[in-house]
Order: structure tokens, then C-alpha cells, then sequence
């Protein structure tokens, strides 16, 4: 049997999925955090519902993978590295080099490293984790599967900034987007739950999660998605801005008294949206408990995402010129049927006529009547499983 990892790397944490393949069944998953920080975290789930965690010093990547094949031994997860053959990394950013998912080599670790410049809090751990696998598992495939892969379907018009032409040409200044993993592996899975061609749709797909990001899927193609240069554009996230005036930048530093531009972007990264926005918390549970309590700020909080991710619907059924299936995933995405409701109630001038019944859920549902004119489905996401594909994929 075939076993296969799926790694999605970040700069202080890592987080792991084990698969048997093709069954696609889970040996063990877990997550390793505070890589780099005082008390780092392991922390891994595997067999019947058993569970380990140890707070430990963990300095860097190489600690941190070390200490997974120490206790994928040790918990006799795995007895022989050589049961391991394919090993799939999230890669954040592929720039306009990668356009589909690929086998890793020496020399794509290199690029990967240097589009470290486009998403330094991923690209540079990643590259460092990818060499680690290399030395521990050299026999397995590795693949390199991209955030941005989905997305460099966009057109020039959709993915150019009013700049200068020479910026995007000397210097590669572009939108990118990212999720593209998730935004695909939705896409095509609401075509399959519709029963037509992926080919015949207009999908917009909103993965809504502590990172959000809305994609226009058309044919199956992503022809404009939020996020841009880097993923702090697009929609009001947990802590991040969203889109905002660039104008600020200069005229924030000053009267805040913030001298360095990079605190005053890892403040609009770190600082702002929910939590910015609330005072009270980037987790969208706490900020529906807190307007539920009569906290005017969180309701202002809540309002606020609601209306720009109605924006983004309204932008992309105006960029594909119509939209035949919404579909929402990731953790607010799944699991609020309130921001769904409170979304959807919003654009029903679309034609969508939202099924309270069937919005009440989880799972994966469609959640509109049967004559609602536009669909909208509820679908939850599984970056995970579709890293693994693409290591199956590509072997
Ligand atoms: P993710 O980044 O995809 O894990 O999503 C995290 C976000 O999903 C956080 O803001 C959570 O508060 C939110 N979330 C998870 N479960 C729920 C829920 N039942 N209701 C509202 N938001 C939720």
C-alpha cells in the first residue's frame, strides 16, 4: 500500500496529513506550531482516535520534520520510511513560473526559495521543508502544488494593476490571488454535484475561512479571484485588511508614528480585519456571540464581511457576465449558515432564493430551492486530500 503525505508548511508551523492512496484514508494528521518561538507544539492524531502532544523547544523546520519521523516511529505509524512514496507540498506562491502542480527537483526548490520575495511568510519555510523531505524520504515523489496554479487562467485585464506596463514587466508586479487548491477542488466538485460539464458553468466560489478569498470559475477556469499580489487583498479576513487605499500607507506612518513600512503591512496583515475592525477577536464565532450580546461594534464587524464579500459576488457575475452556482467553503463558508443567509439575502436580486431548511447544515448541500434561478452550495474544502491527488497525479 501506498502512503502519502500531504505538508503544508508556513513559517512557524507545519501541518501534516498522512494517506493511504489511492483509498485516500487518513494514518495520522497533526500540526506542529511555534516553530522558531519558545515553546513550540507538536501535536498528532492517528490510529483509533488516538492522541499525543508535547510542548518542546522546536528552533527550526529541520527540528520539526525530524520530530515527526521520531514519533511516526516511535507510535509505530510507520515501520519502514520506504511505505512512504509520494510526498505533496502547498506551495503559497508559484508566480507566473508554475502553472500547474510539478515534481520537485533541485532546481525548482531554488525558484520556490526565490519567489520567496512574493510570499515570505510560506515560500522560504516551504523550500527549507521540501529539502528536509528530499534527505529523509529520497525515494518518494515529491510535488510542489501551487496556491496560485488555479488562477494563471486569468486574463491580462483581470490580473494587471493600473500601474506603470514596466512594473509588471521589470519587476513581475501582477495579481496572483491564492487558495487555488481549495477554489478548484470546489469547482469541480459543484459541477459534479450538478451533473453538467464543469465547461458549461459560471461558479463563484467563496472560501471563507480565517484567510477568505472569492474566485470567478468560469468553464472551469478561474478568470478573476480577490486576493492580488499577495493575500492580503480582496475581502475583510480574520485579521487581515482586505482591500484598502494605498494612500493610507504613507498617512498612517505618520500620524501613527510607525517609521518602518513593513510594521505598518504586517499591521494591516496581523492587526486588522475581524480583529481590527471588533477590538474583540479575529474568530467569527466569537464576534457572532459578541453582536448576539448586543455589542454594536462586532454586529458593525459582521456587516461589514457580509458586504464585501456581496461585492465580490456582485463584481464577478459582472466579470463573467452571469454566475450559475455560489459556492461557499472553508471554516466561516462550512459551517455559518448565518453569514451564508445573511450573504445570499443580499444579492437574491441575482435570481437566488435561499432554502433556510437546507442551509441549516455543515455538509456538503445545496442550499437554495429547486427553482432558485442561481444555485448555491455549501462544500467543504479539502486542500489536504487534493495535495495527495496531485502527488497520485503526477507520479
Ligand atoms: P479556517 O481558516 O478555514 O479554519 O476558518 C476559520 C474561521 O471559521 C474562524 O473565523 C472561525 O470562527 C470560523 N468558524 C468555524 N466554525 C464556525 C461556526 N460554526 N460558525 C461561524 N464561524 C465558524
Amino acid at each position: 500500500m501506498s502512503k502519502t503525505f500531504s505538508i503544508n508548511a508556513g513559517s512557524s508551523s507545519l501541518k501534516f496529513q498522512l494517506y493511504n492512496m489511492p483509498e485516500e484514508t487518513v494514518i495520522a494528521k497533526g500540526l506542529v506550531e511555534r516553530i522558531g518561538l519558545d515553546n513550540g507544539v507538536f501535536s498528532i492524531e492517528y490510529g483509533d482516535d488516538q492522541e499525543f502532544e508535547i510542548t518542546t523547544d522546536i528552533p527550526d523546520h529541520g527540528v520539526a520534520v525530524g520530530l515527526l519521523f521520531d514519533y511516526l516511529k516511535e507510535f509505530n505509524i510507520i515501520d519502514d520510511l520506504n511505505e512512504i512514496d509520494g510526498v505533496g507540498h502547498r506551495v503559497v506562491a508559484g508566480g507566473e513560473i508554475f502553472k500547474d502542480s510539478t515534481v520537485v527537483t533541485e532546481k525548482v526548490i531554488e525558484q520556490v526559495d526565490e519567489l520567496g520575495e512574493f510570499a515570505p511568510l510560506h515560500n522560504y519555510a516551504e523550500a527549507v521543508v521540501m529539502r528536509e523531505f528530499a534527505e529523509r524520504v529520497p525515494g518518494a515523489t515529491m510535488v510542489a502544488v501551487f496556491d496560485t496554479s488555479f488562477h494563471t487562467t486569468m486574463p491580462a485585464e483581470n490580473y494587471l494593476y493600473s500601474l506603470p506596463y514596466e512594473y509588471y514587466e521589470d519587476y513581475a508586479a501582477r495579481k496572483y490571488g491564492a487558495h487555488g487548491t481549495s477554489h478548484n477542488y470546489v469547482s469541480r466538485r459543484a459541477a459534479e454535484i450538478v451533473g453538467k460539464p464543469i465547461e458549461e458553468l459560471k461558479i463563484i466560489t467563496c472560501h471563507l475561512g480565517n484567510g477568505a478569498s472569492i474566485t470567478a470559475v468560469d468553464g472551469g477556469k478561474s478568470v478573476d479571484t480577490s486576493m492580488g499580489f499577495t493575500p492580503l487583498a480582496g475581502v475583510t479576513m480574520g485579521t487581515r485588511t482586505g482591500d484598502i487605499d494605498a494612500s493610507l500607507i504613507p498617512y498612517l506612518m505618520e500620524k501613527t508614528g510607525v517609521t518602518d513600512v513593513k510594521e505598518m503591512i504586517n499591521i494591516f496583515n496581523k492587526k486588522s480585519g475581524l480583529l481590527g475592525l471588533s477590538g474583540v477577536s479575529s474568530d467569527m464565532r466569537d464576534i457572532e456571540a459578541e453582536a448576539d450580546a448586543g455589542n454594536e461594534r462586532a454586529q458593525l464587524t459582521l456587516d461589514i464581511f457580509v458586504n464585501r464579500v456581496q461585492k465580490y459576488i456582485g463584481q464577478y457575475a459582472a466579470v463573467m457576465n452571469g454566475v450559475d452556482i455560489i459556492v461557499f467553503t472553508a471554516g466561516i463558508g462550512e459551517n455559518s449558515g448565518r453569514q451564508r443567509k445573511a450573504i445570499l439575502d443580499g444579492v437574491s436580486w441575482f435570481g437566488i432564493e435561499l432554502d433556510e431548511e437546507r442551509n441549516d447544515t455543515r455538509k456538503e448541500a445545496i442550499i437554495t430551492t429547486d427553482d432558485s434561478k442561481v444555485m448555491a452550495i455549501n462544500i467543504p474544502t479539502n486542500e489536504e486530500v487534493e495535495i495527495a491527488r496531485e502527488v497520485e497525479r503526477l507520479k
